[in-house]
Parts: structure tokens; C-alpha cells; sequence
């Protein structure tokens, strides 16, 4: 098959494929684009005049082929699932050995391994790619993680290094491992991002129901938390939200959104998949709970009735710099044991499916262009840089003064909120996952004592000295 003329192709011109299209032809490349629906291709084109000359919209899929240089680089945007298998069943006979299929939607990472597994030996390449980011970051610099074959990976790089986000002129983009690697670690990302939204959300209910602050006057505290260790997209944004009104009722905006949060998968999958490592994300658990609990409105709203005269304390919050100051403490420190977790179900996989992830350049490639971007970012990137083992991030040099001094007040902010029946379920696991990780001595002993008397006989014992006997009773 003769050679076209476009650098990449992408196929599927939704809101995230139309974007990563219109980034690349900005940055110079030429781009091949094509959708079930053929007009939405031409409208992309049509639709931007500055960039026409650099995007190649294709009427079928054998013309989107044609226009590709060889190797042919194919990305797919669309809907994770079917739609890629389907899309890789058409285009797979179309394509040459040494062309690569990209699947840069949000995939199960499994699916990707399973694929992957599949182009084996037919001489088509399989990458899996998580983006980052959004609308605006595929439009002007995702933050992009890369799995599948290494060598294929430099066929990728210029055009991914160009379209990313960047960090201090550093690209946010990597390839990370082979197969599922990239997915994983979006998948991941995904429930940090959940987790840390959780904890704002907190954060935000002790302000309205603690502490009776209006919405303009908490953009404010989380305008002024966004100078300092808390600084971030999550936190800029909050702080944006809370002073937005509602333009038809005046209201603040955030008063007029109904409270029911829904999810696309990605954040459950994070938590599946990190208890089946056995590392168990309590804090993106508790996020992913939320979520489901959240959109339950008429039946919480039957049991706020049924419990109306329950007794709780008073929440004993207070609006002074100190009060404030406590929750920003408590919320970057809740802040550190969810990335810990997230990272720590990182290293799990890694081990588990031999990836040998690069966990310091996941930092590096997360601190701009994606939704969790933020300079806290940088400090795990260096934690994980000074070259020795980071076993967990609870457990790097660089935390552990920040973790030993921040959780009095994450302490102090869970008990007043739970005396006070405010719900801060995410803040809570974080601290119960804190104090359990730093307890030498558990309760497991009880457990396997009991265990032991419904017949498990596999507990391992201390004997007179102190010493661990790896099997007692011995078998
Ligand atoms: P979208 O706006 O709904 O667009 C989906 C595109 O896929 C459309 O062009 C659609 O074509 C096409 N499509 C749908 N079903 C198809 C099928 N069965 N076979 C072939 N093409 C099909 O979706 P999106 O937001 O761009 O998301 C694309 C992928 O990126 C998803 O995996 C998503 O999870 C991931 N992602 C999204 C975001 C985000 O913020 N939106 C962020 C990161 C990752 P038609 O026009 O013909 O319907």
C-alpha cells in the first residue's frame, strides 16, 4: 500500500478525539481523521480554518488508511469497551505489519492486556494510552501515559512530546511499561482524582454545615489554600465554582446543583483492582462509596427523617485563622495517605505483572495537564528521585515530618466532624488507614485465633524468645 501524507490518524471525533486532532495539527503535524459518522470528521476540519491545512478528514476507514505514512500510527478515541474491539476488527485488515493501533480511551486495563496479548505475532503493534486532562488538556497538552511494546514507542514520541502538557518545559508524557501499564496508571490516577475530590467535597460540607460560611467567603480560604501546599488545579477550581451564581436565580451556583455525583467506572476500577493486589485504597474506596451513596437522594432523604431527632454533638469548628488553619493541615495530610495509597496499589501491580513502573516519572508526567496536577506533585517526583527505595510514601524521608505534624489536626478535624454528624468519610479513611499502617502490634492475632477454631490451622506464632515460627501447628 503507497505511502499518504499525514503524520498520525485518530478515529473517533468526539469531544476528546476532535481535540487531540486539532492539538496535533496546531503543533505542526498532519492529521488523518475519521468517524462512524463521516461529517463530524469534515466538521472538525471545517470548523477550524486556521488549522484545515493540517487535518485530513477521511470519508471511510480505508481512506483513513491511505492517508497515513507508513508505519501507520491509528489512534482510537472512542468509548472504552466494544467500541475498540470493534474498531480494531475493522481497521486490523486494512493495516501492514509494523502499523501501530493506539486505544488512548479510558480502557479496563485487563481489556488492554487481553488485546495486546491478541496482535501478538500478526505484526500490528497494540499501545494502550491513558490522557489526561480533559476537554482542554486533549485540546492544548494532555498529560499522557504510555503502555505497550517499548520499541514502538518512538514512533509516538515526537508527536506526544509536542501535544503535551509541560512542566517547567518538561513534557507530561511517558511510556511507563509494556501492555496494561499506561491504563493501569490512568486508572489509578482516576481514583486519586476521586479521592481528592471527596476530601474538597468534605472540606466543604464542614464550611457550609460547620461553620455556616457562605460560598463567596470559602472561595476565599480556598483561594488563599492555593498558595501553599495545597496548591493545585482541584483547589484553583473549587475556589472558581464557589463564587460562580447562578445566572437565572442569583443564587451561588453550587446551591442550585443537585447533590448526586455519578461515575464512568475508572475510579471503582482503581479500587477493584487495588484490593484484588491486596493493598487496600481506602480513602478512593470511601470516594467511590460517596459517589454511590450520593446518588441515592429520595432514599437518604427518607432516613434524614426517620433520624431527624438524633442527638449529635456540636461540631466545634471555628472561622479564625486557627479553625481554617486546622482544616487546610488536616486536608493536605489526608492529601498524602490517599496518593500513598494510590501509589502503593501502583507498586503492588508493578510487582505483581513485572512492569517495573517508573513510579518517580508518574509523578514527574501527573504535575501538569491533568486534573490532579498540582506542585505537591513535585515533591513525591523528588521523593522518589533522591535514588533510594520509597517502600510507601508514608514511609519517604520527605513525609514523615510533613505526616507526623499534619495528623493532630486531621485527627482533631474527623472527631469534631463526626461528634457533629457532618460525614467526612474519605478524611476518616485516611486517618484510620494512617494509625492502622503505623500500629506494630495489630489485631490480626485475634482474627487467626478465630479462624484457627473454624479450621483454617495456618497461623504463624511467636515463640518464648520472641521469634517468628513461619507455620503453627506444624503440618
Ligand atoms: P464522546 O464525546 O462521547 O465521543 C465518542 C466518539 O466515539 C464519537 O466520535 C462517537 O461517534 C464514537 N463512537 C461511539 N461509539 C462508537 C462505536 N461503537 N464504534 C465506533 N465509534 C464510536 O467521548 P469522549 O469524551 O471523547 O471519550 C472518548 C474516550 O476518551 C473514552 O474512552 C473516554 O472514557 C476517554 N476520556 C474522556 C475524557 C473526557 O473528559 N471526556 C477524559 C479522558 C479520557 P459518533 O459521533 O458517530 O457518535
Amino acid at each position: 500500500m503507497s505511502d499518504g501524507t499525514a503524520d498520525i490518524g485518530v478515529i473517533g471525533m468526539g469531544v476528546m478525539g476532535a481535540n487531540l486532532a486539532l492539538n496535533m495539527a496546531e503543533k505542526g503535524f498532519k492529521v488523518a481523521v475519521q468517524n462512524r459518522t463521516a461529517e463530524k470528521a469534515f466538521a472538525v476540519r471545517d470548523d477550524n480554518p486556521d488549522l484545515a491545512g493540517n487535518i485530513l478528514p477521511a470519508e471511510s476507514l480505508e481512506d483513513f488508511v491511505k492517508s497515513l505514512k507508513t508505519p501507520r500510527v491509528a489512534i482510537f478515541m472512542v468509548p472504552a469497551g466494544q467500541p475498540v474491539d470493534d474498531e480494531m476488527k475493522k481497521i486490523a485488515p486494512l493495516l501492514e505489519t509494523g502499523d501501530v493501533m493506539v486505544d488512548a480511551g479510558n480502557a479496563d486495563f485487563n481489556d488492554t492486556v487481553r488485546r495486546s496479548k491478541a496482535v501478538e505475532g500478526t505484526g500490528l503493534k497494540f499501545v494502550g494510552m491513558g490522557v489526561s486532562g480533559g476537554e482542554l488538556g486533549a485540546r492544548h497538552g494532555p498529560s499522557m501515559m504510555v503502555g505497550g511494546a517499548k520499541d514502538v514507542y518512538p514512533l509516538l514520541e515526537p508527536v506526544l512530546k509536542k501535544i503535551s502538557a509541560k512542566y517547567q518545559d518538561e513534557p507530561c508524557v511517558a511510556w511507563l511499561g509494556p501492555d496494561g501499564a499506561g491504563h493501569f496508571v490512568k486508572t489509578i490516577h482516576n481514583g486519586i482524582e476521586y479521592a481528592d475530590m471527596q476530601m474538597i467535597a468534605e472540606i466543604y460540607g464542614i464550611m457550609r454545615d460547620g461553620l455556616r460560611l457562605e460560598p463567596a467567603k470559602m472561595a476565599e480560604v480556598f483561594r488563599d489554600w492555593n498558595t501553599r501546599d495545597l496548591a493545585s488545579y482541584l483547589i484553583e477550581i473549587t475556589a472558581v465554582n464557589l463564587d460562580e451564581k447562578d445566572p437565572e436565580t442569583g443564587k451561588p451556583m453550587v446551591e442550585v446543583i443537585v447533590d448526586e455525583a455519578g461515575q464512568k467506572g475508572t475510579g471503582r476500577w482503581a479500587v477493584i483492582e487495588a484490593e484484588k493486589l491486596g493493598v487496600g485504597a481506602t480513602t478512593l474506596e470511601a470516594a467511590v462509596a460517596a459517589r454511590g451513596l450520593s446518588s441515592r437522594r429520595s432514599e437518604r432523604a427518607d432516613a434524614a427523617k426517620l433520624y431527624e431527632g438524633v442527638q449529635t454533638g456540636p461540631a466545634q469548628f471555628f472561622a479564625d485563622e486557627t479553625g481554617l488553619g486546622e482544616l487546610e493541615s488536616a486536608l493536605v495530610t489526608a492529601k498524602i495517605i490517599a496518593y500513598a495509597q494510590g501509589y502503593a496499589a501502583m507498586a503492588a501491580a508493578s510487582d505483581e505483572y513485572g512492569w517495573n513502573l517508573p513510579l518517580g516519572t508518574i509523578a514527574e508526567i501527573w504535575r501538569a495537564g491533568c486534573i490532579i496536577r498540582s506542585h505537591f506533585l513535585d515533591d513525591i517526583a523528588k521523593a522518589y528521585d533522591k535514588g533510594h527505595t520509597v517502600v510507601n510514601i508514608l514511609q519517604s524521608p520527605d513525609f514523615v515530618g510533613r505526616v507526623a505534624k499534619g495528623q493532630a489536626a486531621l485527627r482533631r478535624v474527623v472527631a469534631k466532624a463526626s461528634l457533629g454528624g457532618i460525614p467526612v468519610p474519605a478524611l476518616a479513611a485516611a486517618l484510620a488507614y494512617f494509625d492502622d499502617y503505623r500500629r506494630e502490634r495489630g489485631t490480626a492475632n485475634l482474627i487467626q485465633a478465630q479462624r484457627d477454631l473454624f479450621g483454617a490451622h495456618t497461623f504463624r506464632r511467636f515463640d518464648k524468645d520472641g521469634a517468628v515460627h513461619h507455620q503453627w501447628p506444624a503440618v
